[in-house]
Order: structure tokens, then C-alpha cells, then sequence
């Protein structure tokens, strides 16, 4: 057994590079976490679209994550593209048997080029999947498909905690304004506010990216504001390298 902490990254492959479990590996080599992976698809990728996904059976990626598990000390898991529901519960299950572990969920629905990375129909077994999660990273466009409410941000972040989660990280990139402002909703708790200035330039993978570097943080046993804060000054020093 190796004794670095390890973040389990539950993901699915980008040919391009561009985003999945490429930039998670990238991130955690960053923060100086080893990976471990459980593919959930492999798709063909260029920087302009997406031309196949392909799901890996159910049963194989959760096969993946239990060797992944029983292999390393993982501190902390990372789930991104899940592609159907079937895949959504076979992770379910071997994310029972292990309580203690943080988990950050980054809600992928779709690409930012129009492709469905998750079947429309699995909707539901994703939200089943939030009371599993220590935090859930819904962007402005997920979290208006993933709420039960029409609404304000506030309104439509609190109905996804009354559906499970633990807590729920929505991302201010799709909105407008002088500063990119990330809102941490708790249960009970007041909102927390992550702000940095907006740039300009446009980046693919940050959301991979972000949700990673908060899995890494929490892998060192770091509490989840100040994991937030730490990732997201990350991104922000890779949006301004492009
Ligand atoms: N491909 C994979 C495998 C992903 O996991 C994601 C997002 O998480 C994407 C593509 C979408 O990336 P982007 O919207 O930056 O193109």
C-alpha cells in the first residue's frame, strides 16, 4: 500500500486534453495529491466538440473504484462525467461502504459545445446521489436543471440541499460582473462569498479543475471554506496563465 494520500477521481476521459480526468490529474499532481482513477467513459474530444462518449459498464467503474481504494489511502473522492444512471448507482453503492470519505461532486450535465455528458433521464438518480456527497458544484446552467424551483440562486441552491446535499458550491462563471463570485450554501448556515476579479479569458476544464483542487485540499484534512478559498485561487492562477 502507498501512503500518500490519494484523491479517487471518478471521471471520464477528454482525448483533447481539455477538461476530465486529464486536468483532475494535472490539478492533483499540483497540489502535490497522487490520483487514482475509476473511468466512467471515454470520449473523442477536440477543443470544438464532442464526437463519441462512450460509458464504461457500470459494474467496471465501480470494480475500478474498489481496487482504487483497496490499492491506496484514499482521503478524498471526485466524481465528474457519470453518463447514465445505472453508472450513478453502481457508484452510489461503493460510496456506501465508504462513509468517512469527502466526496465533491461536480454535477456535469452537458459540454460547453451543446453534448449531453449525462443521459437527460438520469437527472433524478444524480439528485438521489447529493446525500452521498460532502459538496456538490453546480454551474449557473446545472443548477437551473438540477433545482425543483424556478427562482433565485439562493432559492434554487437551497432545493438542493432539501434534496440531499450536504453542501452546495454554486459557481459564478456563467454570470456577469466585475468579479467571478462563488456562493457556499450550508444548511442553517449563512452563504459564504468567494470572489475573484473576472478575466477575461476563457479556459476548458475549470470546472473539472476546481472541483479536484477542493477534493485535494480536503484530502489534506483542510475544512471546506478554506479548501474552497485554496482551489479557486488556483483556477484563478491558471485563468490568468492562458
Ligand atoms: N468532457 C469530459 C470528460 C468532462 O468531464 C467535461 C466536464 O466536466 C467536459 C468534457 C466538458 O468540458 P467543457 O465544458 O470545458 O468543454
Amino acid at each position: 500500500m502507498n501512503h500518500m494520500p490519494h484523491v479517487l477521481v471518478v471521471a471520464g476521459s477528454d482525448s483533447s486534453g481539455g477538461a476530465g480526468i486529464v486536468r483532475d490529474i494535472e490539478t492533483l499532481a499540483a497540489f502535490g495529491v497522487k490520483a487514482a482513477v475509476a473511468i466512467t467513459a471515454v470520449t473523442v474530444q477536440t477543443h470544438h466538440g464532442v464526437e463519441h462518449a462512450d460509458p464504461v459498464a457500470p459494474d467496471r467503474v465501480a470494480q475500478q473504484m474498489r481496487a482504487a481504494l483497496a490499492a491506496n489511502p484514499v482521503a478524498a473522492i471526485k466524481i465528474g462525467m457519470l453518463a447514465t444512471s445505472a453508472t450513478i448507482a453502481a457508484v452510489a453503492k461503493v460510496l456506501a461502504d465508504h462513509p468517512d470519505i469527502p466526496v465533491v461532486l461536480d454535477p456535469v450535465l452537458v459540454s460547453t459545445s451543446g453534448r449531453a455528458l449525462l443521459l437527460p433521464d438520469a437527472t433524478d438518480a444524480l439528485l438521489e446521489l447529493f446525500s452521498s456527497c460532502t459538496l456538490v458544484t453546480p454551474n449557473l446552467p446545472e443548477l437551473s436543471v438540477l433545482a425543483a424551483v424556478r427562482g433565485s440562486v439562493p432559492d434554487q441552491a437551497r432545493s438542493l440541499l432539501t434534496a440531499g446535499a450536504k453542501a452546495v458550491l454554486v459557481k459564478g462563471g456563467h454570470a456577469n460582473g466585475m468579479e467571478a463570485i462563488d456562493i457556499l450554501f450550508q444548511p442553517k448556515q449563512p452563504e459564504q462569498h468567494f470572489a475573484s476579479p473576472r478575466l477575461a479569458a476563457t479556459m476548458r476544464g475549470t470546472g473539472c479543475m476546481l472541483s479536484t483542487a477542493i477534493a485535494a485540499r480536503l484530502a489534506f484534512g483542510n475544512p471546506l471554506s478554506s479548501a474552497i478559498a485554496e482551489a479557486k485561487a488556483f483556477v484563478h492562477g491558471k485563468l490568468r496563465e492562458t
